[in-house]
């Protein structure tokens, strides 16, 4: 199955990805996970995204193709995937479209996660990452068993520097202009499907997995 999550920055996108990929055992592919991992490795790609990231905008659909199109090329995607953070714009769904039509496949769901403007904030100052392992955690919602200290590898958890508010301002607006776009995209395509993202991390994962049918 080939699922997309939608949804603002800190909707739950990741947290309901991961989840959804065990459950499914298919790979989890986070565009921002794979930049961010690029960036600590000091790769030119890095190189290349750590501005725009920085600034709370979006890496240029060029270098973000490149990386996607050459990661589901790999053999852990022939029975599917779900896609975090990806598309983010319609040159990127519309690029994604042609790859997968000229090898007869398309994406299944789209699965939106609605969460208003105002939650948001609130989500991104409490959102804590493990620098090591990439998991994610919230000091408020989803906190770690120690403090600071992340449950499944023992890495340390920080604060991304784009969660501070005057980026998150930022990326609340680019997801507006350039993201939300993608959810009348996939509405047209027929495997939109949206849910209540303000509901508890456990509710929204058995909505989801109701509206796909698994
Ligand atoms: P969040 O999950 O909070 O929305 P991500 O980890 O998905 O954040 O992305 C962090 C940053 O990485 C984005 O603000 C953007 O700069 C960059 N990024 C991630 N995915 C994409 C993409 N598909 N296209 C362009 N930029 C991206
Ligand atoms: P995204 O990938 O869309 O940016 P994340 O999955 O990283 O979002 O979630 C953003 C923050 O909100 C994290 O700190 C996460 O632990 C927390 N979170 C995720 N889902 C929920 C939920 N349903 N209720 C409360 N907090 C949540
Ligand atoms: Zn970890």
């Amino acid at each position: 199955m080939k699922i997309i999550m939608l949804g603002a920055p800190g909707a739950g996108k990741g947290t309901q990805a991961k989840r959804l990929a065990d459950r499914l055992g298919i790979p989890h592919i986070s565009t921002g996970d794979i930049f961010r991992a690029n960036i600590k490795n000091g790769t030119d790609l890095g190189k290349k995204a750590k501005a725009f990231m920085d600034a709370g905008g979006l890496v240029p659909d060029s270098l973000t193709l490149e990386l996607v199109m050459d990661r589901i090329g790999q053999e852990d995607c022939k029975d599917g995937y779900v896609f975090d953070g990806f598309p983010r714009t319609i040159p990127q769904a519309e690029a994604l479209e042609s790859a997968l039509t000229a090898i007869g496949q398309k994406i299944d769901f789209a699965v939106d996660i609605d969460v208003p403007d105002e939650n948001i904030v609130n989500r991104m100052g409490g959102r804590r990452a493990c620098l090591q392992c990439g998991a994610t955690y919230h000091l408020v919602y989803a906190a770690p068993k120690k403090e600071g200290v992340c449950d499944r590898c023992e890495g340390s958890l920080t604060l991304r520097d784009d969660d501070k508010p005057e980026t998150v301002k930022k990326r609340l607006e680019v997801y507006h202009q350039q993201t939300q776009p993608l959810i009348d995209f996939y509405q047209s395509r027929d495997c939109l499907v949206r849910v209540d993202g303000t509901k508890d991390v456990e509710e929204v994962f058995l909505s989801i997995l109701e509206l796909l049918g698994v």
